[in-house]
């Protein structure tokens, strides 16, 4: 992976003020009519939104705004064609942009962190980290990691985090290994017999579970399937043994690959293909992004509590987000930068944009339609659709910018039948002195 941003996070990365070109409307607060970050439920026109939690945060949230501001229609920017009355009709209420009048992690109790690629890049932390770290305290917003790696215990996570200065403790890592364990013990309940195949760290979460490793695989009772580079034919053979005698299947994840410094190589997913060709069936569980069980065993740990997940992957960690209903921030610290945003599909699409996990400590303006149908503002920055093409024009923040080109390309990739990958980069000046330094 290749970190694809050309600077540090918003606060770090210079604000490029980029000349006004075509711009001729005022841009109002992207905020002015909402002071809602809360999670989006409710349907209704006005909406007083409230938490279970009702400690330390104020939770309720009041908004006066149609819910669904986006335009049932976009064709074209001939205002003859603008509808008179908007009707909700977003295809999906997770794909619009949120906003966050002040620090994002404000407005959520529970932070999920992917790791590499939002708190490191390999080996290396993400310049941001561990400021961002350290401040989710005074935010009152707790940061669980989560990592689909089943092959390490929570222990060495936190201590290689604690090892590039990212303050973590153990009970604040949830690994695959130990959603697992978990659901294994739901399946069979306490002292069932476990094959294990994988790691030490899965052995050991299996143990920590109250469940018991066993060698036989015709007495195993479930298996617990992680990666581990010391995975031996004999090993895949006693799993398949296991499961075709009636064992419970659970894996940590399905990732195709793992990054190495040799590129993507063999991972969980390719592991579970050799098993699954040979029994003509997959797991009966799978743990890991962008599969449930982690992101339920994650947001257990606080109950009642709002949670964000923050990760770089659009098909795992807001995928997964979303279809547990969460909020989620894409950083473009990994693997995706903004332009390769703007093509997301629905599913894929993020509540928030960020440089880096450093956004979590900044507010997040709102991309605002205003009354058009065809043009968003966010920051100083309007982006139009006009003649099939969007056009951006104004100045401002590189990251506000974004966020108008993200909202209205995903608006009309939905709507209007926009192909951002036939017409990948947006015209104007503005755009193109924009693009040139992405
Ligand atoms: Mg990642």
């Amino acid at each position: 992976m290749t970190r694809t941003t050309t600077g540090p996070a918003t606060t770090a990365k210079p604000a490029k003020r980029i000349a006004t070109t075509t711009s001729t409307m005022t841009t109002t607060s992207a905020m002015k009519t909402t002071t809602s970050t809360a999670k989006t439920s409710t349907t209704s026109n006005t909406t007083t939104r409230t938490t279970a939690s009702t400690t330390k945060k104020t939770k309720t949230r009041t908004t006066t705004r149609a819910m669904s501001p986006r335009p049932p229609a976009l064709r074209g920017s001939s205002p003859s064609r603008r509808p008179t009355r908007r009707t909700p009709t977003l295809r999906s209420p997770m794909t619009r942009l949120k906003g966050a009048p002040e620090a994002l992690a404000r407005a959520y109790d529970l932070a999920l962190l992917d790791l590499d690629g939002v708190v490191y890049l390999l080996h290396e932390p993400i310049p941001e980290a561990a400021a961002t770290l350290a401040a989710l305290p005074g935010l009152e917003c707790d940061p669980v990691f989560v990592t689909n790696n089943a092959s390490r215990s929570p222990e060495t996570v936190a201590e290689a985090l604690r090892g590039m200065d990212i303050p973590a403790e153990a009970d604040q890592v949830l690994t695959s290994a130990q959603v697992v364990a978990s659901g294994i013990l739901d399946r069979i309940g306490k002292g069932g017999k476990v094959l294990v195949t994988g790691s030490e760290a899965l052995r050991a979460a299996v143990v920590e579970a109250g469940l018991e490793p066993v060698d036989d695989p015709k007495a195993a009772g479930a298996v617990a399937f992680g990666y581990t580079p010391q995975t031996t034919w004999r090993a895949l053979a006693d799993t398949t043994i296991a499961v075709r005698g009636g064992a419970y299947w659970a894996t940590a994840n399905l990732d195709a690959t793992l990054p190495t410094p040799d590129g993507p190589l063999p991972g969980m997913g390719a592991l579970v293909g050799a098993v699954a060709t040979a029994l003509g069936h997959g797991p009966d569980f799978v743990a890991g992004k962008p599969e449930q069980p982690i992101y339920r065993i994650a947001t257990a740990r606080k109950p009642g509590g709002r949670a964000i997940m923050v990760g770089d992957r659009p098909d795992s960690d807001i995928a997964g987000a979303n279809r547990a209903g969460m909020d989620s921030l894409l950083v473009f610290t990994g693997v995706v930068s903004p332009r390769l945003a703007l093509r997301l599909p629905p599913e894929e699409r993020p509540t928030y944009l960020g440089w880096s996990l450093a956004a979590l400590t900044e507010p997040h303006p709102e991309p605002d339609w205003n009354d058009a149908v065809d043009r968003i503002e966010c920051g100083g920055w309007t982006a139009a659709l006009t003649d099939g093409q969007i056009v951006l024009s104004g100045q401002g923040d590189e990251l506000d910018a974004w966020r108008a080109l993200c909202e209205l390309s995903w608006a009309a990739a939905d709507m209007a039948g926009y192909d951002p990958a036939s017409s990948p980069v947006p015209l104007g000046e503005a755009a193109e002195k924009l693009l040139a330094g992405d």
